[in-house]
């Protein structure tokens, strides 16, 4: 009997404490108000060479990250306070929603179906979709061959994926796997013909397989990357937009670009104007 009524309280208090974390086991802290305690949480991509990696050593890198520890920085978080988080194509909205992280650099598109859940500081890159390749592949040379039925992949979740349902759903069989490292390795055995996402993002993995692998055509769509934050989170949003005005006007934005994709043959883009919307 007493033990019964310990763990109905038990339940409860663990109940009470998901109300309070809006589920999910996040922080209801804005990411200023993080900031203000020294310390972030930050989702990135683990898998994507030049943009967001987790190296063996433990280490992360990539231009994304490079942006993350510079906003981090002007927001007074040291890089060793970052705590950096997996943030999967198809779970970034959900993990801002739930505060299990601050804010998100992610190669994440801003789009206005996903401003109806959280918002976005940026843009701070843009690129377009484009396609990847086997390098012996002669008859996909760019979006103008998506036809044939040929085997596409892409990530749930993500708007090239999208692009592809809502505009070559007949001519194409998508196959969505959770990150874009599955896509390259199903594209190098031979069990698909193509991967499609950001340009810049295929740029990264083609260099990590020079004579294997090679990115067809021009890109095909605009994709602009911002950082999604809370939506709501306008004092967060305006301090993001802030440090990235300051990284591209400093000159620290093209430095840390060239740097991420140095001896890739990708060329830098021109910065982005941030839209205070
Ligand atoms: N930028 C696109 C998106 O946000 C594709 C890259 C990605 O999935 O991270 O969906």
């Amino acid at each position: 009997m007493r033990l019964n009524h310990v763990l109905k309280v038990a339940a409860g208090a663990v109940a009470l404490a998901v109300v309070a974390t809006g589920c999910g086991g996040g922080s209801d802290k804005t990411a200023s108000q993080h900031a203000a305690d020294g310390k972030l949480t930050v989702g990135i991509k683990y898998d994507q060479p030049g943009l967001g990696l987790h190296n063996k050593d433990g280490s992360f890198s990539g231009f994304d990250v490079d942006v993350a520890k510079f906003v981090a920085d002007k927001m007074g978080v040291k890089p060793e306070n970052i705590t950096f988080k997996e943030a999967p194509s198809a779970q970034r909205e959900t993990l801002i929603q739930n505060g299990q992280v601050d804010f998100i650099a992610a190669t994440y598109s801003i789009t206005d179906t996903r401003k109806e859940k959280v918002d976005f500081a940026g843009p701070y890159l843009l690129t377009g979709q484009s396609l990847l390749v086997r390098a012996d592949n002669t008859d996909i040379t760019g979006a103008e061959s998506l036809n044939g039925n040929k085997k596409l992949c892409s990530v749930k979740g993500s708007t090239p994926a999208q692009n592809v349902k809502d505009k070559y759903a007949k001519e194409v069989q998508l196959q969505e796997y959770d990150t874009y490292s599955l896509c390259v390795e199903a594209l190098k055995s031979g069990s698909v013909d193509a991967v499609t996402t950001d340009d810049v993002i295929l740029r990264g993995y083609a260099a990590q397989s020079p004579g294997a692998l090679k990115v067809v055509g021009a890109p095909f769509t605009v994709e602009k990357y911002g950082i999604g934050v809370k939506k709501g989170d306008t004092e967060s949003r305006t301090k993001i937009n802030d440090a990235i005005d300051a990284m591209i006007s400093s000159g620290a934005w093209k430095t840390a670009l060239e740097k991420n994709f140095a001896g890739t043959g990708f060329q830098a883009p021109a910065p982005p104007q941030v839209d205070r919307y």
